[in-house]
């Protein structure tokens, strides 16, 4: 009997954000998770997409995309992942609100003899094999290229500020491409797939010891447990699949924002318990989250703080505006700004602190969007920390051709009459 995978899949807001940018979706045949980011647009949207349109390949579904996998699952599984990122980048052209808003992707794809797996960003696959976890995916990260280059330990990487820079993620663009590798199986096998709400907040051995719980079901709570209690920073998905020769049939799971976006249009809970096949992307194309206010909050509260300030001492407002910073675009050049990232009507909340000699249009496209839209810095330091980063993302020059010979030979030397 070939073997397939058990399989469970959880989510959970966290306890700092309020909604759930993550998707996660699990059957006998593939499972993955999308971890969505765009605070200022819609992660949701992009996460619920990319993983809605990637689904279609579970051989499971009566879909197209399911008579292509059996044919050529590696073929499919690309191409899938293709076709949402190229998804992402009509919403995007359709509706500039959500531009910026971008999505993780990690799948398995089980063909009943091995897997194929897609992935791009920093969401993470493991292994737990014979009571041994091993990380299968390695994070598209500024930090993990470091450690790769041997200038940062797996320990500073962890708690590096600058961890979730990301150097690639699906945002639409056609350089957005993922790993898909071939991977063999063995009964017994535990895959996990989680966002980094979980390993931000856990420790792998701490993960080891959760997927070893007698079930399937027991460790993914567990997880999650874990990933609270250390602080429950982000919204943690974990998807769970174990390879056994006799899973029982049971329902795919979806969970995450590509299960509330069909909740949102149907009020009715009841409808989200079955699964529908995935909606047809031109329907997709049209279903915009509306963008997030949080930008006119932000500039809402300043103009509130502004008034407070006439009021109860315009002095003591401005001092603290001037304490915070953050690192923008100025003239071309990345530069640290002094003041708060906002448009107040006649009044200035920052200025330019130190322009660097790096330009913004030399940046790779990640950091380069980032810094077009304005990172937020802790302090002076923590904003100097960044402009290393981004400088350490430069391309490298081309090496200098070498200096001419020590002895010039007449007939090169310039002639001055
Ligand atoms: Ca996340």
């Amino acid at each position: 009997m070939p073997l397939s995978l058990r399989f469970v899949a959880r989510t959970d807001t966290g306890l700092r954000r309020s909604n759930n940018q993550d998707s996660g979706y699990a059957s006998s045949r593939l499972i993955a998770v999308a971890d969505g980011m765009g605070g200022a647009a819609a992660g949701d949207l992009a996460s619920a997409t990319a993983l809605n349109i990637v689904r279609a390949v579970d051989p499971n579904l009566a879909t197209d995309g399911a008579d292509e996998t059996e044919a050529d699952p590696r073929a499919a599984l690309l191409q899938a992942v293709r076709d949402a990122n190229r998804r992402l980048g009509e919403i995007v052209a359709a509706d500039p609100s959500v531009d910026g808003m971008g999505t993780t992707l990690e799948a398995m794809l089980w063909t009943g003899e091995h897997f194929v797996t897609a992935h791009i960003g920093d969401s993470r696959a493991y292994r737990l094999r014979d009571g041994e976890l091993t990380q299968l995916s390695s994070d598209h990260t500024f930090v993990q290229s470091l450690v790769d280059e041997g200038k940062l330990t797996t320990e500073e990487a962890r708690v590096h500020p600058h961890r979730s820079l990301l150097l690639r993620v699906m945002l639409g663009r056609p350089d957005n491409e993922p790993d898909i590798d071939r991977l063999d199986g063995q009964a017994g096998d535990r895959y996990l797939l989680c966002s980094d709400g979980l390993t931000d907040m856990v420790s792998d051995a701490n993960i080891a010891s959760a997927l070893a719980e007698d079930d399937i079901d027991q460790a993914a709570d567990r997880l999650i447990e874990l990933a609270l209690a250390g602080g429950g920073f982000d919204n943690v998905t974990v998807v769970i699949g174990e390879l056994v020769d006799d899973a029982e049939p049971a329902d795919a799971q979806l969970v995450g924002a590509a299960a509330d976006a069909p909740r949102r249009r149907d009020p009715d809970p009841s409808t989200t318990a079955t699964l529908a096949p995935p909606p047809d992307p031109e329907e997709l194309r049209y279903s915009y989250v509306p963008p997030t206010r949080t930008r006119w909050l932000r500039t809402g509260a300043v103009v509130a703080l502004v008034i407070l300030g006439l009021v109860f001492g315009a002095v003591g407002l401005y001092q603290w505006s001037q304490r915070q910073y953050f690192v923008g675009a100025s003239d071309g050049h990345v530069a640290i700004f002094r003041g708060v990232q906002a448009d107040v009507p006649l009044v200035s909340v920052h200025h330019v602190d130190t322009v660097t000699d790096i330009p913004v249009a030399k940046l790779p496209e990640y950091p380069r969007r980032q810094v077009t839209e304005g990172i937020e810095a802790m302090s002076r330091a923590d904003a100097e920390r960044t402009v290393a980063d981004l400088r350490a993302q430069l391309p490298k020059p081309k090496p200098k051709p070498k200096p001419a010979p020590a002895t010039p030979s007449p007939s090169t030397e310039p002639t001055t009459p």
